[in-house]
Protein backbone atom coordinates (compact mmCIF):
# COMPACT_ATOMS: atom_id res chain seq x y z
CA UNK A 1 0.00 0.00 0.00
CA UNK A 2 1.48 3.49 -0.91
CA UNK A 3 1.77 6.26 1.87
CA UNK A 4 1.10 9.22 1.23
CA UNK A 5 4.48 11.25 -0.11
CA UNK A 6 5.80 8.02 -1.37
CA UNK A 7 5.87 9.73 -5.15
CA UNK A 8 7.77 12.62 -3.72
CA UNK A 9 11.58 13.52 -5.53
CA UNK A 10 14.15 12.87 -3.11
CA UNK A 11 14.83 16.96 -3.79
CA UNK A 12 11.26 17.32 -1.93
CA UNK A 13 12.04 14.75 1.08
CA UNK A 14 14.77 16.36 1.56
CA UNK A 15 13.43 19.64 1.90
CA UNK A 16 10.63 18.90 4.00
CA UNK A 17 13.43 16.79 6.31
CA UNK A 18 15.15 20.38 6.15
CA UNK A 19 12.62 22.31 7.08
CA UNK A 20 11.62 20.21 10.13
CA UNK A 21 15.42 20.02 11.47
CA UNK A 22 15.32 23.94 11.09
CA UNK A 23 11.76 24.42 13.23
CA UNK A 24 13.33 21.27 15.79
CA UNK A 25 16.75 23.66 15.94
CA UNK A 26 14.44 26.72 16.63
CA UNK A 27 12.43 25.10 19.70
CA UNK A 28 16.06 24.01 21.49
CA UNK A 29 17.99 27.30 20.79
CA UNK A 30 14.69 29.18 22.80
CA UNK A 31 14.46 26.24 25.46
CA UNK A 32 18.37 26.88 25.48
CA UNK A 33 18.01 30.55 25.53
CA UNK A 34 15.63 30.56 28.52
CA UNK A 35 17.35 28.24 30.45
CA UNK A 36 19.85 30.41 32.45
CA UNK A 37 19.18 29.76 36.00
CA UNK A 38 22.83 28.06 37.48
CA UNK A 39 22.37 25.53 40.58
CA UNK A 40 22.10 21.99 41.70
CA UNK A 41 18.67 20.29 41.29
CA UNK A 42 16.98 17.56 43.05
CA UNK A 43 15.89 13.91 40.48
CA UNK A 44 13.18 11.56 41.80
CA UNK A 45 13.55 8.39 40.18
CA UNK A 46 10.26 6.18 41.38
CA UNK A 47 7.20 4.38 39.90
CA UNK A 48 7.66 0.46 39.98
CA UNK A 49 9.71 -0.38 37.01
CA UNK A 50 13.64 -1.20 36.61
CA UNK A 51 16.00 1.09 35.89
CA UNK A 52 16.05 3.71 39.24
CA UNK A 53 18.63 2.18 41.08
CA UNK A 54 20.56 2.20 37.36
CA UNK A 55 20.43 5.96 36.31
CA UNK A 56 21.15 6.82 39.43
CA UNK A 57 24.30 5.28 39.90
CA UNK A 58 24.86 6.15 35.76
CA UNK A 59 24.56 10.11 36.69
CA UNK A 60 27.44 9.32 39.59
CA UNK A 61 29.41 8.26 36.66
CA UNK A 62 29.00 10.92 34.93
CA UNK A 63 29.75 13.22 38.26
CA UNK A 64 33.00 11.59 38.46
CA UNK A 65 33.91 11.47 34.97
CA UNK A 66 34.44 15.30 35.36
CA UNK A 67 36.07 15.32 38.49
CA UNK A 68 33.32 16.20 41.15
CA UNK A 69 32.48 14.75 44.43
CA UNK A 70 29.60 11.98 44.92
CA UNK A 71 28.10 10.57 47.89
CA UNK A 72 25.79 7.94 48.06
CA UNK A 73 23.69 6.44 50.50
CA UNK A 74 21.64 3.20 49.97
CA UNK A 75 18.91 2.93 52.48
CA UNK A 76 18.33 -0.84 52.19
CA UNK A 77 18.18 -3.56 54.72
CA UNK A 78 21.77 -5.97 54.36
CA UNK A 79 24.50 -5.78 53.14
CA UNK A 80 23.27 -5.23 49.43
CA UNK A 81 25.80 -6.39 46.32
CA UNK A 82 26.18 -4.34 42.95
CA UNK A 83 28.18 -4.70 40.21
CA UNK A 84 28.50 -0.47 40.12
CA UNK A 85 29.61 -0.64 43.71
CA UNK A 86 32.51 -2.83 43.20
CA UNK A 87 33.59 -1.35 40.20
CA UNK A 88 33.61 2.30 41.74
CA UNK A 89 35.25 1.98 45.17
CA UNK A 90 38.06 0.28 43.08
CA UNK A 91 38.42 3.31 41.30
CA UNK A 92 42.34 5.29 42.48
CA UNK A 93 41.11 7.54 45.48
CA UNK A 94 43.15 10.41 44.68
CA UNK A 95 41.56 10.96 41.06
CA UNK A 96 37.66 9.64 42.12
CA UNK A 97 36.31 11.25 45.07
CA UNK A 98 33.23 8.99 46.05
CA UNK A 99 31.59 7.80 49.03
CA UNK A 100 29.17 4.77 49.40
CA UNK A 101 27.71 3.51 52.26
CA UNK A 102 24.98 1.46 53.21
CA UNK A 103 22.69 0.42 55.98
CA UNK A 104 24.54 -1.65 58.05
CA UNK A 105 21.91 -4.03 59.43
CA UNK A 106 22.58 -7.97 57.67
CA UNK A 107 20.64 -9.33 60.59
CA UNK A 108 16.99 -7.39 60.51
CA UNK A 109 16.25 -8.62 57.51
CA UNK A 110 15.34 -12.04 59.26
CA UNK A 111 14.03 -10.52 62.68
CA UNK A 112 12.41 -7.53 61.38
CA UNK A 113 13.00 -5.48 63.93
CA UNK A 114 11.39 -1.86 63.73
CA UNK A 115 13.61 -0.28 66.53
CA UNK A 116 16.91 -1.65 65.12
CA UNK A 117 16.22 -0.72 61.14
CA UNK A 118 15.16 2.49 62.43
CA UNK A 119 18.46 2.98 64.39
CA UNK A 120 20.45 1.87 61.15
CA UNK A 121 18.72 4.27 58.95
CA UNK A 122 19.11 6.99 61.03
CA UNK A 123 23.15 6.22 61.47
CA UNK A 124 23.17 5.84 57.52
CA UNK A 125 20.85 9.36 57.42
CA UNK A 126 23.44 11.10 60.07
CA UNK A 127 26.51 10.80 57.08
CA UNK A 128 23.58 11.42 54.69
CA UNK A 129 22.74 14.81 56.07
CA UNK A 130 26.81 15.64 56.56
CA UNK A 131 27.26 15.19 52.89
CA UNK A 132 24.31 17.63 52.02
CA UNK A 133 25.97 20.36 54.28
CA UNK A 134 29.18 19.66 52.40
CA UNK A 135 29.65 22.27 49.48
CA UNK A 136 32.39 19.69 48.34
CA UNK A 137 30.29 17.55 47.81
CA UNK A 138 28.47 17.58 43.86
CA UNK A 139 26.35 15.22 43.82
CA UNK A 140 24.37 13.09 46.56
CA UNK A 141 22.39 10.01 45.94
CA UNK A 142 19.94 9.13 48.39
CA UNK A 143 18.95 5.76 47.14
CA UNK A 144 15.88 4.05 47.93
CA UNK A 145 15.37 6.90 50.51
CA UNK A 146 11.38 6.32 49.84
CA UNK A 147 11.09 3.21 52.05
CA UNK A 148 13.03 4.95 54.69
CA UNK A 149 10.64 7.66 54.62
CA UNK A 150 7.59 5.64 54.01
CA UNK A 151 8.22 3.46 57.02
CA UNK A 152 9.18 6.39 59.42
CA UNK A 153 13.03 4.98 59.93
CA UNK A 154 13.39 9.16 59.42
CA UNK A 155 11.67 12.05 60.16
CA UNK A 156 10.37 13.57 56.64
CA UNK A 157 10.60 17.37 57.93
CA UNK A 158 14.19 17.00 59.16
CA UNK A 159 15.42 15.68 55.14
CA UNK A 160 13.24 17.99 53.15
CA UNK A 161 15.21 21.08 55.12
CA UNK A 162 18.29 19.07 54.96
CA UNK A 163 17.86 18.56 51.15
CA UNK A 164 16.09 22.27 50.41
CA UNK A 165 18.89 24.20 52.51
CA UNK A 166 21.78 22.02 50.67
CA UNK A 167 24.84 23.87 49.19
CA UNK A 168 23.89 25.31 45.72
CA UNK A 169 25.43 23.88 43.45
CA UNK A 170 25.16 20.29 44.72
CA UNK A 171 22.49 17.72 43.06
CA UNK A 172 20.35 15.29 45.22
CA UNK A 173 18.98 11.97 43.55
CA UNK A 174 16.26 10.62 45.63
CA UNK A 175 15.07 6.78 44.33
CA UNK A 176 12.91 4.71 45.41
CA UNK A 177 9.13 3.28 44.78
CA UNK A 178 5.95 4.71 46.30
CA UNK A 179 7.12 8.77 46.32
CA UNK A 180 4.60 10.53 48.18
CA UNK A 181 3.79 13.56 46.73
CA UNK A 182 5.73 15.81 49.16
CA UNK A 183 8.68 14.53 47.57
CA UNK A 184 7.75 14.83 44.30
CA UNK A 185 6.84 18.90 45.35
CA UNK A 186 10.70 18.58 46.47
CA UNK A 187 12.07 17.70 42.99
CA UNK A 188 13.09 19.49 40.13
CA UNK A 189 13.09 16.34 37.93
CA UNK A 190 10.61 13.90 38.60
CA UNK A 191 10.79 10.68 36.35
CA UNK A 192 8.53 7.59 37.14
CA UNK A 193 9.92 4.78 35.50
CA UNK A 194 6.61 2.80 34.90
CA UNK A 195 6.91 -1.24 34.43
CA UNK A 196 5.54 -2.22 30.87
CA UNK A 197 6.92 -6.14 30.98
CA UNK A 198 9.59 -7.31 33.66
CA UNK A 199 11.34 -11.05 33.04
CA UNK A 200 11.20 -11.99 36.39
CA UNK A 201 7.41 -12.46 35.91
CA UNK A 202 8.38 -14.49 33.30
CA UNK A 203 9.84 -17.33 35.75
CA UNK A 204 13.30 -15.41 34.71
CA UNK A 205 15.74 -15.18 37.69
CA UNK A 206 17.27 -11.98 38.54
CA UNK A 207 20.75 -11.88 37.26
CA UNK A 208 24.28 -10.64 38.56
CA UNK A 209 25.49 -7.87 36.63
CA UNK A 210 22.29 -6.97 35.37
CA UNK A 211 19.78 -6.51 38.20
CA UNK A 212 22.33 -5.65 40.50
P1 LIG B 1 17.67 -1.31 39.17
O1 LIG B 1 18.46 -1.50 40.45
O2 LIG B 1 17.78 -2.50 38.28
O3 LIG B 1 17.93 0.01 38.49
P2 LIG B 1 15.31 -0.28 40.48
O4 LIG B 1 16.21 0.48 41.36
O5 LIG B 1 14.39 0.49 39.59
O6 LIG B 1 16.12 -1.29 39.59
P3 LIG B 1 14.04 -1.46 42.83
O7 LIG B 1 12.63 -1.08 42.99
O8 LIG B 1 15.06 -0.81 43.69
O9 LIG B 1 14.42 -1.31 41.29
O10 LIG B 1 14.13 -3.05 42.94
C1 LIG B 1 15.24 -3.78 43.39
C2 LIG B 1 15.53 -5.01 42.56
O11 LIG B 1 14.39 -5.48 41.84
C3 LIG B 1 16.58 -4.79 41.49
O12 LIG B 1 17.35 -5.93 41.36
C4 LIG B 1 15.78 -4.54 40.25
O13 LIG B 1 16.54 -4.83 39.08
C5 LIG B 1 14.61 -5.44 40.43
N1 LIG B 1 13.39 -4.90 39.81
C6 LIG B 1 13.13 -3.63 39.48
N2 LIG B 1 11.88 -3.50 38.95
C7 LIG B 1 11.34 -4.73 38.95
C8 LIG B 1 10.07 -5.28 38.53
N3 LIG B 1 9.12 -4.47 38.00
N4 LIG B 1 9.88 -6.62 38.69
C9 LIG B 1 10.83 -7.41 39.23
N5 LIG B 1 12.06 -6.96 39.64
C10 LIG B 1 12.30 -5.65 39.50
MG1 LIG C 1 16.56 0.56 43.34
Amino acid sequence: MSEPGDNDSAQDKQARHKARMEQRKKIVDEGVARALTERGVVLLYTGDGKGKTTAAVGTVTRALGYGYSAFVAQFIKGAWDCGEKNLLQGLPADRYRLEWQQMGTDFTWETQDFEADKAAAEALWVKARAALADPDTYLVVLDELTYALNYRWLDRDEVVAAIEERPEAQTVIITGRGAKQYLRDLADTVTEMRPLKHAFEAGIAARRGIEW
